[in-house]
């Protein structure tokens, strides 16, 4: 049995999944030793295309120098809050740079730079589909989220999840970058595993805050990098919401989830502590209003631009 889907964009990472699901659906319900064949076309188009499937390889990545995982052991630690600021703050010092937003259960790249609804240009390169990233605060933006409404991120797992994420960095015709950061999903589980398997990452930094059950997640997150089918290099930890500082005394700090979780931890496991950013509104503000606090010369912003510093320095 052949059955053919069309699609009315040149392919992009659902695709694969509706193929696979609609395959599936399909062996389910037929008689036994039914053969299925599922076909896709771009809409308009008069000739099935080429088999669908993974032939991803890493020209699109060739002319990056380096390519940085950022992790979490767990979410809400404001893992997207520092790859976006960092993002923008090496761009401001004058290095190229992209963010692929790999975070397959809460994409906020297209909110965090305020690009939602747009969608990223395809197009064919003989048997080869191609992204064209989208730039923004002289960044070039990447994001799952640019395929799929919000409540579809659920759907995302397993080995659909690690395909839409490969080709969220591998099809994507990055050109010449400095840095190329990719937003990890939060944990530790298959899919990063298979992610820092599948791409040359150069090592990962780490977010962290100093509540004590995040820095236990840090552990978790650098024995992942540690472990030996992975053994990646961390580049050091970012002790995030490090502590408050009201907007009206920019000179007060309160330690509102504890003092000196980072640097212990960073001690503990032999890595750098990279910088250490505020808690304050403005950054939650920038991350809403998808304005980076990162391009602002307030203390919040100039945080950011340090902690790209030590991250340049660190790599470079
Ligand atoms: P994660 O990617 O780890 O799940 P997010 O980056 O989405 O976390 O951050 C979770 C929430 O916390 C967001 O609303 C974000 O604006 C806010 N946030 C993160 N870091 C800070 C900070 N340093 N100061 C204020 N708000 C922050």
């Amino acid at each position: 049995m052949t059955v053919t889907l069309g699609f009315s964009k040149h392919r992009d990472p659902l695709a694969e999944y509706l193929i696979g699901s609609a395959k599936a659906a399909i062996i389910r319900n037929a008689p036994e030793g039914t053969v299925v064949e599922v076909k896709s076309i771009i809409k308009n188009e008069a000739a099935p295309k080429k088999k669908p499937g993974l032939d991803l390889g890493f020209e699109e990545i060739s002319g990056v120098r380096h390519i940085i995982g950022i992790a979490s052991g767990k979410g809400g630690v404001g893992k997207s809050t520092v790859s976006v600021n960092l993002a923008v703050a090496l761009a401001r010092l004058g290095y190229k740079v992209g963010l692929a937003d790999a975070d397959v259960y809460g994409p906020s790249v297209p909110k965090m730079t305020a690009t939602e609804g747009l969608m990223p240009d395809a197009f064919q390169e003989g048997e080869k589909e191609v992204i064209m990233p989208l730039e923004k605060y002289g960044v070039k933006w990447m994001s799952i989220g640019y395929f799929a409404k919000p409540e579809q991120a659920l759907i995302w797992r397993g080995p659909m999840a690690c395909n839409a994420l490969k080709q969220m960095i591998l099809q994507v015709r990055w050109g010449e970058l400095d840095f190329l950061l990719i937003d990890m999903p939060p944990g530790t589980g298959d899919i990063h595993i298979s992610l820092v398997h599948d791409i040359p990452m150069e090592g990962a930094v780490i977010v962290s805050t100093p509540q004590d059950v995040a820095l236990a997640d840090v552990e978790k997150g650098v024995n992942m990098f540690r472990n030996e089918s992975v053994n990646k290099p961390i580049i050091g930890l970012v002790e995030n919401m490090a502590w408050f500082t009201p907007a009206e005394h920019p000179d007060e700090k309160y330690y509102i989830f504890g003092q000196g979780g980072g640097i212990r931890m960073a001690e503990k496991y032999g890595i750098p502590l990279l910088g250490q950013i505020p808690i304050v509104q403005s950054i939650r503000e920038g991350g809403d209003s998808g304005e980076p606090a990162a391009l602002s010369s307030r203390p919040d912003g100039l945080a950011f631009v340090g902690l790209a510093e030590k991250v340049a320095s660190n790599t470079l």
